[in-house]
């Protein structure tokens, strides 16, 4: 038997490794289990974020956004420049270069904060031991006090597609090609399937997305998705509704790609395919059944709105719980944890959680949609203003796009953000902050926006709600 801490958290992903430094800033002996092996095959934290997901794919949209911009925008903004080249090779591997130093990163943050990282895979047992299986196959068993499950989740995979080398990939696959190829074919065109998708348009692929849905992004306010997909298209993105993949077959150093849709069942020739059709909860044995953790069919954990399972001392965060999958949700849900551990009252308001696809023009979006108010029966009203009418927007050169503000009629709060536009990542943080205030579209109203900003988008769609944006005509509100 080894040491006994007061948290053992399994999984060091961004809920898990922040769940672990939270926890040790709070003066409880702490340790966090995970079995990760990078690209360099070296032991690493950071989970599916800095891996595989949130921080390589930004990479490569960065440095793609720029390679777009300079091949074709420069002209535009009076830049000459000789013949614009790539060097995809190079642009991977500082991709995996800042993949290595935030993970690098953060196994410094647990040296500086005192935790014990115990490299392998963990598994609850009874009583709430950890059973630490390390990566020559030794087993560790420790006790602790609490223990915090953050074992994350993985791509969905179809067995209509299998994953093939190189060519029939998941969204990791997608992140390490090293030329571009001719044609890519995503299955999916949710999320990860619209940036992977742009990463590899943008770099001179024909790509086409097969998405089963009849709606293209039914999670997104309509006039925000419909803006979306008219900017996808113009940019060359061939997004395809109503069309299921039924199989894929690799001939050689191709795929078949077999796709019914209203006319019938067809077959395309694609150099790479992307399945990119969701992630599920990775559960599997990170409890044996002595335990006694409640999961539900799909694998998730039962928790309460404190991330309490149904065993005391035992909590689950991110992405193997209930709520959307997204980091900045499972890092807040692991500091939650952590300060309850430590006896505060910690708690999280799910109702303000923001989201964001980061394709160009970017999609934003915090609180409910129209539908949703309109479903709930909740009087609403909208104000809303085109980047089209922004001077840093028309400054830019990069106008595509409205922020859309909406306030409950009731009492004038902010209930609700759309955006798609420039930077819309960013400018979505001041509506989050505006509903975890409680604000009021008022208030957006009279707080002074620096001139000339995109922020000042959010500022005249405040304003527009009460017809008196200054910069677009408005309509009579009642
Ligand atoms: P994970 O990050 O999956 O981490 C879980 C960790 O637990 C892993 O390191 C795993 O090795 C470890 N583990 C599992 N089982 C065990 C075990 N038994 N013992 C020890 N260790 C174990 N989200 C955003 O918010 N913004 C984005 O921009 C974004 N982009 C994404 C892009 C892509 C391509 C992908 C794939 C995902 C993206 N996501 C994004 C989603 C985000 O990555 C996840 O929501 C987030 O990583 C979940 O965090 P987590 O800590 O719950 O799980
Ligand atoms: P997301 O959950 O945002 O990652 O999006 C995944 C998308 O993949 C969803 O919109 C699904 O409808 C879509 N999808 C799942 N299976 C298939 C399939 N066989 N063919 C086409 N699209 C699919």
């Amino acid at each position: 038997m080894a040491d006994v801490y007061d948290v053992i958290v399994i999984g060091g992903g961004p809920a898990g490794y922040v769940a672990a430094i939270r926890a040790a800033q709070l003066g409880l002996k702490t340790a966090c289990v995970e079995k990760w092996i990078d690209k360099q095959e070296k032991p690493a934290l950071g989970g599916t974020c800095l891996n595989v997901g949130c921080i390589p794919s930004k990479a490569l949209l960065e440095s793609t956004e720029l390679y777009e911009t300079a091949k074709h925008s420069f002209p535009d903004l009076g830049i000459n420049v000789g013949e614009v080249t790539l060097d995809v090779p190079k642009m991977i591997s500082r991709k995996d270069k800042v993949v290595q130093e935030l993970t690098g990163g953060i196994q410094m943050l647990f040296k500086q904060n005192g935790i014990d990282w115990l490299q392998g895979s963990g598994q609850l047992l009874a009583d709430k031991q950890v059973k630490v299986t390390a990566h020559d196959g030794t087993d560790t068993v420790y006790d602790s006090e609490n223990v915090i499950i953050a074992t994350g989740s993985v791509p969905i995979n179809l067995s209509a597609t299998p994953l093939e080398g190189n060519i029939v990939v998941d969204s990791a696959g997608a992140l390490d090609w090293q030329a571009v190829p001719g044609s890519v074919c995503v299955i999916g065109a949710g999320v990860i399937g619209l940036e992977l998708g742009s990463v590899w348009r943008r770099l001179g692929s024909t790509v086409v997305l097969l998405e089963a849905q009849d709606t293209f992004l039914p999670m997104v306010d309509k006039a925000v998705a419909r803006e979306a997909d008219r900017a996808f298209k113009k940019q060359g993105l061939d997004i395809r509704l109503s069309t299921r993949v039924m199989g894929s077959t690799v001939k050689g150093d191709q795929v078949v790609v077999t796709y019914q849709d209203a006319d019938g069942t067809h077959e395309q020739v694609f150099d790479k395919l992307i399945v990119a059709v969701g992630r599920r909860a990775f559960t599997d044995d990170v409890c044996a059944s002595e335990a006694g953790v409640e999961q539900d069919e799909r694998g998730l954990f039962h928790v309460n709105d404190h991330c309490e399972t149904n065993v005391p001392g035992v909590y689950a965060i991110g992405d193997v719980v209930r709520g959307p999958m997204l980091a900045h949700k499972g890092s807040e849900e692991g500091v939650m944890v952590a300060e309850r551990i430590a006896g505060e009252n910690a708690s999280l308001n799910y109702d303000v959680m923001p989201n964001v696809i980061y394709t160009h023009p970017e999609v934003a979006w915090v609180g409910k949609t129209e539908e949703q108010l309109k479903s709930e029966g909740i009087d609403y009203q909208v104000g809303s203003f085109p980047f089209a009418a922004s001077g840093r927007a028309k400054a830019k050169g990069d106008t595509t796009g409205l922020v859309k503000i909406i306030r409950d009629k009731s009492n004038d709060r902010v209930v609700g953000a759309h955006l798609i536009g420039p930077s819309a990542s960013e400018l979505l943080a001041q509506s989050v902050l505006a509903m975890e205030f409680d604000a009021t579209v008022e208030d957006i109203a009279h707080t002074i926006h620096a001139h000339p900003t995109l922020s000042e988008a959010m500022h005249e769609a405040a304003l527009s709600a009460d017809g008196r944006a200054i910069h677009i005509g408005n309509r009579k509100r009642k």
